[in-house]
């Protein structure tokens, strides 16, 4: 084993809950099932973040030299990219922090700006991030954004200014960000049910991208509830991406549909919060 999959594994090991042999308690952990089949690469997820999170809009101009905020971006695949329009078949899939539980982005911050949290959150501490950028590139994923700009001063001239979302801030020039779960919304309902001297029910809140989905795509929850639906989705869908000699497997289970829960790069041992369950192809006899 090299010394750099020795690395991956013992963090991965280390990161786990204590009911997978690992040394964490989680109070929570907020997870994702995105059903690719339901997906019809609408984009309102990636709007709907825009608007709940504040996100700046980079512009074209940037955009072209490569300096990107959106949070949530839906990638866009050809199954068939040598036919035409529309024959080639169309699949997306909504990507954004996967919200690992042993985040490679964590260990290599130097000011500990990006930590997890007791439940389950790869989060970011904006005014702790000195813009180093080393989380970004130890992202496997591609899902963290620098701000190259102060955005906000272009981005929302009066009276769009009007249309923030009072619940978090705005970030400025230097510092990275990045998918939260939309945070506001978890601390904010656990609050309510603590005053209310009871647990967060499932389905009492979600993230503003469920919310926006028209197709009900994407299921928001508490992996820890064993009855919660999105427990549930994972449990009836995972499907172990990952054969005998622990070489990634990449087709669908084909003698099991139900079977078709994936993480992305699982075989990195990042132990995302997000499952995907892939898209059900139709084959022409
Ligand atoms: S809103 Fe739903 S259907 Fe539209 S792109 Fe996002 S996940 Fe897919």
């Amino acid at each position: 084993m090299s010394s750099l999959q020795n690395l991956i594994n013992n963090w991965s090991q280390y990161r786990k809950g204590i009911e997978e042999g690992g040394f964490h308690h989680y109070e929570h952990r907020w997870g994702m099932a995105i059903d690719l089949n339901a997906c019809i690469g609408c984009n309102a997820c990636s709007t709907a973040c825009y608007a709940e999170n504040n996100l700046a809009v980079v512009g074209p101009e940037r955009f072209a030299k490569g300096h990107f905020m959106h949070w949530m971006r839906v990638e866009r695949y050809w199954d068939q990219p040598e036919k035409e329009f529309p024959e080639q078949g169309a699949s997306f899939l909504p990507m954004m922090c996967q919200q690992c539980g042993a985040a490679p982005c964590e260990p290599v911050c130097p000011v500990v700006a990006t930590y997890h949290t007791p439940d389950g959150l790869n989060a970011q501490v904006y005014n702790r991030c000195i813009g180093s950028r080393y989380c970004n590139n130890n992202c496997p994923y591609r899902v963290r954004y620098f701000n190259f700009w102060s955005y906000y001063e272009s981005s929302w001239p009066e009276p769009l200014n009007m249309q923030l979302n009072p619940d978090l801030t705005v970030r400025d020039k230097g510092v990275m960000e990045k998918c939260t779960f939309c945070v506001q919304r978890i601390r904010t309902a656990k609050d309510k049910a603590k005053m209310e001297n009871r647990k967060v029910k499932d389905g009492e809140f979600t993230t503003a991208c469920a919310q926006a989905c028209p197709t009900n795509a994407i299921h928001f929850g508490d992996l820890m509830d064993p009855e919660s639906q999105v427990t549930k989705l994972w449990a009836t869908h995972q499907v172990s991406r990952v054969d005998e000699q622990g070489r990634p497997r990449h087709e669908q289970d084909k003698q099991n549909p139900e079977l078709r829960g994936y993480r992305v790069l699982e075989e990195l041992n990042t132990d995302p919060s997000v499952m995907y369950l892939e898209r059900v192809r139709e084959t022409l006899a």
